[in-house]
């Protein structure tokens, strides 16, 4: 089965329904910008028509509005890794990114460690987790008590 041109999907930030042409990486959303890998999003609908999927998003707007929000993104905004890589999203260089993703993991975890930062690189646009790493380490306001695991002051 070959798949469709069009797919639904809902934005976890701000559970906005909206159709994205599925041979795209990565769509923003309209309503809160919020930047999203298509593969990972959960498709709720697909088909070949542009017309149909605009009746579709509509639709799953409508049903949306007198709902929660999907037990799925529920998860998600509790999880401090793609909470990380949300906020970490809004700091203005790489430099303001780090610091936000740092804080929020040193919070969350206490202190963070490669495999953690792995986790918010699959999910940010801050680059594979030996940059992070290499980046991390320029920044006074973060330090390493231990080989490869961080702190934020
Ligand atoms: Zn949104």
């Amino acid at each position: 089965m070959s798949r469709e041109r069009y797919g639904i999907i809902v934005c976890p930030d701000c559970q906005n329904a909206r159709s994205v042409d599925l041979t795209n990486k990565t769509t923003r959303c309209n309503y809160c910008g919020n930047r999203m890998k298509i593969k990972k999003m959960n498709v709720y609908y697909q088909t070949n028509s542009q017309k149909e999927a605009a009746w579709a998003v509509g639709r799953l707007n409508e049903k949306l509005k007198g709902k929660e929000e999907p037990i799925k993104e529920k998860k998600e905004s509790s999880d401090p890794y793609y909470k990380a890589a949300k906020e970490s999203s809004k700091g203005d260089n790489q430099r303001e990114k780090l610091l936000i993703l740092a804080r929020i993991l040193t919070d969350e975890l206490g202190q963070f460690n490669k495999e953690d930062l792995e986790k918010v690189a699959e999910k940010s646009d801050l680059g594979d987790v030996d940059t992070i790493i290499k980046n991390i380490r320029k920044i006074d306001d973060i330090y390493e008590p231990e080989h490869e695991v961080f702190k934020s002051i």
